[in-house]
């Protein structure tokens, strides 16, 4: 049945749709940390529809309130309705440092493009300025406003000209550095600052920087401390915001609500999306300082922002994290992924690094000269099909494994998959 609907999606789906080809799955039907295929094959979901299912397949006590919700009213444009009241205030109170309590949420629409288009364009209203600061090995969405801070090349040469004065500075990645991480946060704060400061040759007339606490698509990139420590001294010297992306990082992944709190640095603005929405129903936040707030009504618009049954979602969720302590079990369980992936791979050059907090988890792999290798994660990741497990890639040279479980995976779960995993990294070392 698989093969069956993949033969006809070819023919009359898009040319543009993209999952790996050596994952020929069909989806059926999902519940907690598991996936069952059209075929009736049940995998143990390490990917999450990439970090979507934070709360798992089909939770019940989502799902439930989502049912009724949709039979009642889906859709408010801006008008108020109890649960958007309910979910800005959650959010609001969940926001990290000194966010909480002080902060405005704009909802941005479906998609986590969205709310990173609004965060530029609360960035650019607040400041007058035009110029954006961003990272090397960044990803921040697919419209135009987002691809133009995403720094992968390949996403974007077809659609020049995109916005204009974006600088790329680098993103902290010891390993690929092969520099020590002080070193590493210094030469990349360097250059932060000369983009901003430089009197000649600077960015002109800048209006913010955007950066993933943990970059997500990149590879599971964790910054040594002090690098967004660092940004923060910048935007605060320089009287500019600093966004954060939490859209794949935050929401509980890393076993804190956001990836901002590891690191204690709370940021003017930060975007949410992905597991906002509870049970995969679509919806995006961009979060505040409410003096930031300056926005008067319709300076920022959009149609899908009252999408009340994602609303629901997201409450609910909200509140079945804090039920369940899933911040605390995500780092846990991620902890003892973490320690068992480094296990598999002692003895094994291949397997160059093992990071992640929480749930959030990459292991990179390099060949034997020390380049990227994204065969070997290639033949991983279909192994662990092969054997019951779907997990996921990512870096900007596919040679890293990317672990992204719903935050409800089991012990036994994750002791099961991981095995698999280690037994997949066995069986494609040289
Ligand atoms: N920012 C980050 C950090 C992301 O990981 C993604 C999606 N992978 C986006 C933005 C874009 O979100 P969406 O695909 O929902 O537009």
């Amino acid at each position: 049945k698989s093969d069956r609907l993949r033969e006809k999606q070819n023919e009359i789906d898009s040319n543009a749709v993209a999952y790996p080809n050596n994952i020929p799955l069909a989806f059926d039907e999902g519940k907690g940390a598991t996936l069952k295929d059209v075929d009736g094959n049940v995998f143990l979901d390490f990917f999450a529809g990439i970090g979507v299912y934070n709360v798992g397949h089909a939770n019940p006590y989502v799902n439930e309130a989502v049912h009724e919700q949709v039979d009642k009213l889906t859709h408010s444009v801006d008008f108020p309705t109890e649960p958007r009241l309910e979910l800005i205030e959650k959010l609001e109170e969940l926001a990290p440092g000194n966010l909480s309590g002080n902060s405005r949420v704009v909802f941005g629409g479906p998609t986590g493009s969205d709310a990173i288009e609004a965060s530029i364009k609360l960035a650019k209203y607040n400041t007058g300025g035009r110029g954006l600061v961003a990272f090397r090995n960044s990803y921040h969405g697919a419209t135009s406003g987002a691809m133009s801070i995403t720094s992968n090349s390949k996403l974007k040469k077809h659609y020049a000209p995109l916005l204009p004065d974006v600088v790329h500075a680098p993103f902290p990645h010891p390993f690929q550095e092969g520099r020590d991480p002080e070193e590493s946060v210094e030469r990349a704060l360097e250059e932060v600052r000369a983009t901003i400061e430089q009197p000649y040759g600077g960015l002109a007339n800048p209006a913010g920087i955007f950066v993933e606490p943990i970059q997500g698509e990149g590879g599971v990139v964790v910054p040594p401390e002090g690098f967004l420590q660092g940004l923060r001294d910048i935007a605060d010297e320089n009287d500019l915001p600093l966004v954060f992306d939490e859209i794949q990082a935050g929401f509980g992944r890393t076993g804190e609500w956001w990836a901002a709190e590891h690191y204690d640095v709370t940021p003017d603005a930060m975007t949410t999306a992905k597991a906002l929405g509870g049970n995969g129903l679509p919806l995006s936040a961009t979060i505040y300082h409410e003096d930031l707030d300056t926005w008067g009504p319709g300076d920022h618009a959009g149609t899908y922002r009252g999408h009340v049954p994602a609303m629901v979602g997201g409450v609910r969720a909200i509140e079945y994290i804090q039920s369940h302590d899933l911040l605390d079990h995500a780092t846990e369980v991620g902890d003892y992924i973490r320690e068992r992936l480094r296990e598999a791979g002692e003895g094994d050059s291949g397997l160059g690094d093992v990071r992640g907090k929480g749930l959030f988890i990459g292991a990179e792999f390099v060949d034997s000269e020390g380049n990227p290798d994204d065969d070997r994660v290639e033949a991983i990741q279909q192994y662990c099909y092969e054997h019951g497990v779907l997990v996921w890639t990512a870096g900007q040279y596919d040679n890293v494994l990317r672990l992204l479980p719903p935050l409800v995976l089991t012990q036994r779960q994750a002791e099961v998959g991981t095995e698999i995993i280690a037994d997949a990294i066995a069986a494609t070392a040289e």
